[in-house]
């Protein structure tokens, strides 16, 4: 994220968050996660620097999936929970893309949100 001159550094491995489709902080912000209060407070990531959060991304466009840990990997979840959040963090990435694409639309970070959950901090 390009916010500022600097940018956001990504807590884990220290280089700068550049996009919005891979931050994983607006992706969490987006999916209801995170309120905005704190979005500006709360340290930035890359989607790659969080394999238990980015293994849910189903989305072609997301390359080079990292490998979750063992124990958190989709196969050792159960899979009501793991098919739930897979639809869910993927409507949150192709919601990073949309927004990226089409900054005008999205002038708001209020807009940002996934429709369902965007009265949630109202
Ligand atoms: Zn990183």
């Amino acid at each position: 994220m390009a916010r500022c001159d600097q940018g956001y550094l990504c807590r884990v491995c220290d280089q700068e968050v550049e996009k919005l489709s891979e931050s994983e902080l607006y992706l969490r912000f987006v999916i209801g996660e995170i309120d905005p209060e704190t979005l500006h407070l709360s340290p930035e990531c890359h989607l790659h620097c969080n394999p238990i959060l980015a293994q849910f991304i189903d989305d072609e466009r997301f390359k080079n999936r990292p490998i979750a840990p063992e124990g958190f990997r989709l196969e050792d979840l159960d899979e009501t929970y793991a098919t739930e959040r897979r639809n869910l963090v993927t409507r949150g990435y192709r919601r990073l893309l949309e927004i990226q694409a089409n900054r005008k639309a999205f002038l708001q970070v209020h807009d940002y949100p996934l429709e369902e959950l965007r009265g949630r901090w109202s």
